[in-house]
């Protein structure tokens, strides 16, 4: 018998506080259907049900009851979901799993030992730190120069987080910062870029991209003084404290830019950054993408051709959270000769999931190896995607298949291909 499935009573550990009146009320929505099982990527991997949007729906609500103890193995299986949202995209009774999932992990983050709790301590804080991750970075990249770091990794056991995270050493981007918020003379208007924690660290040629772009355009582009984050990370690991604490920083800072819009290119960020951070706010945000295919001045942009077969992935946050995959399209569709390769869409997700390709290797690795065994049917000669989880972990999945096939963002690779210079 799954220990999952005893009951509370024949455990020692305590169960949950006090039941959260909200979650069983967002937990009763859930019909039972199993519409939504096949889009479950965690799921479709080997049928079991607990690790099904419905199977986690039915522990949600059985922890919160106190009719099931909080054993390892029902906090593994709500560990390993991605929270991909590709359950509540095709939910027809619209059950809320997003905040079903949240308020579960945050009740169950106090009952928690710290080492169950995934990325060490000092990673963690260091995924809010940028000057603290840039330097991890720079180490890691030195030692992985050295071939020092994947040797050493090899001595760890096959379980062990220190070499997951050793093995997924990204490289650091060669783009700088943008600079920060000064006021200077504008033409079209003031736009603020978010930036964010670990995107602002390993996605900064984007923001370099997507600068270059909106300054084509004859736009003022500024960001925020220091660092801030939406708060998505912590929030999906059910610290719902720390990230109502970063919403508000970050929505404050950026009401400080004086810009009347917000775009986001992390795709992982949007969510978040609509819902928390600038709802109700005067400061509007916009997914980057939809932004430029809606201006009028991109059509008088100039692309250089390329003739090039580039597969697009498509995030799950692009798809369930943002949408507008239309725009990254009609954007790309402005390069010439360049042929736009669609990938099967399933399984959508990637595996990458946030801070999920190095918590949970086993599944990110799997979901990682079938899109790449897509990929490669199609033979592109670059790929592209709007997150940057993603780009790292598909790009260290290339790497370790000697696959030499670049990982770009759309917009780096519109930005390399612009011809206009800034008006
Ligand atoms: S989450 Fe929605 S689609 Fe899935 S089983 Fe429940 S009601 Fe059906
Ligand atoms: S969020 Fe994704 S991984 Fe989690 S239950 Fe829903 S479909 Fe499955």
């Amino acid at each position: 018998m799954d220990p999952m499935l005893a009951p509370a009573s024949t455990f020692s550990a305590s169960t949950l506080p006090a039941p959260d009146a909200r979650l069983l009320a967002l937990t009763d929505q859930c019909v039972m259907c199993g519409l939504c099982l096949p889009h479950c990527p965690t799921y479709r991997l080997d049928n079991i049900e607990a690790e099904s949007p419905r199977g986690r729906i039915a522990l949600a609500r059985a922890l919160a009851t106190g009719a099931l103890a909080p054993t390892p193995s029902a906090l593994l299986h709500l560990d390993q979901c991605l929270g991909c949202l590709s359950c509540q995209k095709v939910c027809p009774s619209q059950v809320q799993y997003d905040e079903i999932l949240v308020r579960t992990r945050a009740a169950l983050a106090e009952k928690r030992p710290a080492a169950g709790r995934g990325l060490p301590d000092f990673v963690r804080h260091a995924l809010h730190n940028p000057a603290r991750l840039t330097a991890l970075a720079r180490v890691g990249a030195a030692l992985h120069a050295g071939r020092w770091l994947p040797s050493l990794a090899r001595l760890l056991p096959k379980t062990s987080i220190w070499r997951r995270l050793a093995q997924t050493q990204p490289a650091l981007p060669r783009a700088r910062h943008l600079p920060d918020a000064k006021p200077t003379q504008r033409t079209r208007g003031r736009i603020a870029l978010f930036r964010g924690c670990v995107a602002s660290v390993y996605d900064r040629d984007t923001f370099a991209a997507g600068q270059r772009l909106l300054e084509a355009l004859g736009y003022e582009v500024v960001a925020t003084t220091g660092t801030h984050c939406c708060g998505a990370l912590p929030r999906h690991a059910g610290d719902v404290a720390a990230a109502a604490t970063e919403a508000t920083r970050t929505r404050e800072a950026l009401r400080a830019t004086g810009a009347a819009v917000a775009l986001v290119s992390a795709t992982g960020c949007y969510g978040d950054m609509r819902d928390q951070v600038l709802a109700g706010s005067t400061t509007r945000v916009a997914d980057i993408h939809a932004f430029l295919a809606s201006d009028p001045g991109f059509a008088a942009l100039r692309f250089k051709p390329l003739a090039a077969r580039a597969a697009l992935h498509l995030p799950c946050t692009q798809v369930n959270v943002v949408g507008e995959v239309a725009a990254i399209r009609a954007l790309l569709a402005r390069i010439p000769e360049l042929a736009i390769l669609t990938l099967p869409e399933q399984p959508r997700c990637c595996g990458a999931a946030g801070s999920y390709f190095i918590e949970h290797p086993d599944i990110a690795d799997r979901l990682r190896g079938e899109k790449l065994d897509q990929a490669r049917t199609l033979a592109p000669d670059l790929l592209l995607t709007t997150n940057i989880g993603c780009r790292i972990h598909l790009g260290n999945g290339l790497r370790e298949r000697a696959a030499h096939v670049p990982v770009l963002h759309p917009l780096a690779l519109l930005a390399q291909q612009l011809e206009n210079s800034p008006p």
